[in-house]
């Protein structure tokens, strides 16, 4: 980090903060120009906050010259983070080389309709199922999901189908009942519910943590640093779609972040082609697209009935929509040389 200091500044003042900034733990480099003096602060610079450094009367700028995420961080973790998920068949390795695709319904609505969508799609080559228990809906009159029932319907579809399942949490009081549940979602509207992704950090269990409609891809990272700062390292990232101006797709989906992140983050990222263009038809081309940009995976909706869904049916697409999306992506995983 580089603190430049504001003009004319004495030489005893330059000592008093670079004294205070010692104490946070940083070591310091002074140099001193005609009119400017400049504090390069060497080590690790996590626990110094830039913006109340701005804040002090004797500061002009502060330039950050490191990211101040070090646990996602690639340049201090260069290989690929494998998340690995027992099952009683082969184990599921979310990342590369794999291409792995998760799939079910956007809520979990009945015991038949859970299980019969997890025959299909596994028979179609899905290696996870998903389906929300708890849901977080724009309004309050809006199914909510099943709750309690919805995870023990969930843990039967993966009795059943031998699947793993991810499902999201929406609060820490849930937490107890995700004992069997294999992979934690956090969903967009909770990626900075900080005291949320503080528990994670110790609740020794992958997390899915999906883009907030409204987060940079730093923002995402960071959030992803809460949880590994707390201990757990196995975090998944998800690239859903953001808010833009134009509302012909429910979000839009950001592709280009995937290179991106793969490159900042060595974090296994997937992407959801569902909630980003809320579209069934377009799930195909952008899942496509999703592979081909670099991504570990994608998350999509399915539903043996997407008009009669009590959530997303728009964009859920059908178990035989699925099979023949599954084809398809087969062919463009063996172009590159992803495992599918
Ligand atoms: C979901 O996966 O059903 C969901 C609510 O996703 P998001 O948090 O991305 O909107
Ligand atoms: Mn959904």
């Amino acid at each position: 980090m580089i603190v430049v200091l504001k003009h004319g500044i004495k030489k005893e003042e330059v000592d008093e903060l670079a004294t205070h900034l010692k104490a946070l733990g940083v070591g310091i480099h002074e140099s001193f120009g005609e009119n400017t003096a400049i504090l390069g602060l060497v080590g690790d610079t996590s626990g110094i906050d830039a913006e109340s450094l701005k804040a002090n009367h004797l500061v002009e700028k502060v330039m950050r010259v490191q990211e101040p995420y070090k646990m996602a961080n690639r340049k201090f973790h260069p290989d690929d983070t494998l998340v690995r998920i027992p099952t009683e068949e082969k184990d599921v390795v979310i990342g590369a080389p794999n291409f792995t695709v998760i799939a079910g319904p956007c809520s979990v609505e009945s015991r038949d309709q859970l299980t019969g969508i997890a025959r299909a799609v596994k028979l179609s080559g899905a290696r996870m199922l998903r389906g929300g228990a708890f849901k977080p809906r724009t309004s309050p009159y809006s199914f909510q999901g099943m709750g309690c029932e919805g995870i023990d319907l969930l843990l039967e579809a993966k009795r059943a189908t031998g699947l793993p399942i991810v499902t999201e949490l929406m609060s820490v009081k849930q937490l107890e009942l995700f004992d069997n549940v294999d992979i934690i979602q956090i969903g967009a509207r909770n990626m900075q519910n900080f005291d949320l992704l503080k528990e994670l950090g110790h609740c020794g269990k992958p997390i899915l943590l999906k883009r907030g409609l409204a987060n940079t891809a730093k923002e995402l990272l960071m959030s992803a640093e809460y949880i590994m700062a707390g201990g757990n390292e196995n975090v998944i990232l998800c690239e859903r779609g953001i808010r833009s101006f134009d509302s012909f797709t429910r979000n839009v989906l950001d592709l280009s972040v995937v290179p991106f992140l793969k490159r900042e983050t060595h974090l296994p990222v997937i992407v959801d082609p569902s909630h980003a263009t809320g579209c069934a038809w377009m799930v195909e081309p952008m899942a496509k697209a999703a592979l081909a940009a670099g991504a570990d995976g994608i998350i999509v909706e399915v539903h043996n009935n997407p008009e009669m869904a009590l959530c997303d049916g728009e964009q859920s697409i059908t178990p035989a929509q699925f099979e023949s999306l599954m084809k398809k992506l087969r062919k463009y995983a063996a172009i590159e040389d992803k495992d599918l």
